[in-house]
């Protein structure tokens, strides 16, 4: 039932601006390329990079560009991501949503690297920055170092076992909570939609916990066509969104050509009878 296809649409993905590897330009290019027409760009925690393709002109005739960013926030103790669609991301409120979080993430940079310290890891501060830039330092940059560094085999295994849920790497505390996140997306005129919501890993009644949460605090719309959701749970996300009146979204999360699982527009095909978050979108 859940059957991957190339979208026209793309609403979940990253470039340099955070974690993602490629360049503005190279990512447009690929979307074209890939018959993306509409692309939301969702870096973490900050939409520098649709500032900077506007600015620069970058933006190729035949994209529509949408302004987004992927939120980073807390949720009874855990880290859920909240991704903001068509917000004004040149208005004074964002800017200040933007400042505020690349506060957080440098005061958890040094909170991650006295942790590391802690279990005896060489830590060069200005070479993880480096590798984040023009982006914002996140755990994928801290394990990049690791392991350029020689002091842990791969990626996998520097998040398996120091920056992956509850490891020395993983500092959550730092982020807002969910409904400041929510109401943060909604003050700027986006809409929020909550992201892959399959790897929280939730029992049933904790993912109904955290749709009631997230409703309640404003939350419009939930990613559901996602890579990798088994079907059981696309089955319950999907009643959830119906019985609710929620708007259904997703996208490939597509951060690198190399993470070869994942293509830019490439992710289950929309559902019939149902709210579509693209719809929302292409009105605003
Ligand atoms: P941060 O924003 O610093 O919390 O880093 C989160 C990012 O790390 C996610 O958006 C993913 O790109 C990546 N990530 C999270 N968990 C894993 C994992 N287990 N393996 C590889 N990458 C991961
Ligand atoms: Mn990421
Ligand atoms: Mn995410
Ligand atoms: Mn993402």
């Amino acid at each position: 039932m859940q059957v991957n296809i190339q979208h026209s649409w793309e609403l979940h993905c990253h470039s340099e601006f955070s974690d993602g590897a490629l360049a503005l330009s190279e990512l447009f290019h690929l979307a074209v390329q890939s018959g993306v027409t509409s692309l939301a760009l969702t870096d973490h925690d900050n939409a520098e990079g649709y500032r900077h393709a506007v600015a620069n002109k970058l933006i190729p005739e035949a994209l529509n560009l949408y302004p987004a960013a992927e939120l980073s926030s807390v949720w009874n103790g855990r880290n859920i991501h909240v991704v903001g669609l068509g917000m004004a991301v040149e208005s004074q409120h964002w800017l200040d949503v933007e400042a505020s979080y690349r506060e957080r993430r440098r005061e958890r940079l040094e909170r991650q690297v006295a942790r590391l310290k802690r279990e005896r890891f060489q830590i060069e501060v200005e070479q993880i920055e480096a590798r984040a830039s023009p982006g914002l330092p996140g755990r994928p940059h801290i394990a990049e170092w690791l392991v350029s560094s020689g002091q842990v085999k791969d990626r996998p295994t520097a998040f398996k076992r120091w920056l992956g849920r509850g490891k020395a790497g993983d500092v959550k505390s730092t982020w807002p909570e969910l409904q400041e996140a929510v109401a943060d997306i909604t003050a700027a005129g986006g809409m929020a939609v909550l992201a892959h919501p399959h790897r929280y890993k939730l029992t049933r009644a904790k993912t109904m916990e955290l749709l009631d949460a997230f409703q309640a605090a404003g939350g419009l719309g939930v990613e559901v066509c996602c890579l990798g959701m088994h079907p059981n749970y696309y089955r319950l996300l999907l009643q959830e969104v119906r019985t609710r009146d929620l708007y259904l979204g997703g996208g490939s999360d597509f951060h690198s050509p190399a993470m070869q699982w994942t293509r830019l527009g490439v992710f289950p095909a929309w559902p019939q009878n149902v709210k579509l978050v693209t719809d929302w979108l292409a009105g605003c």
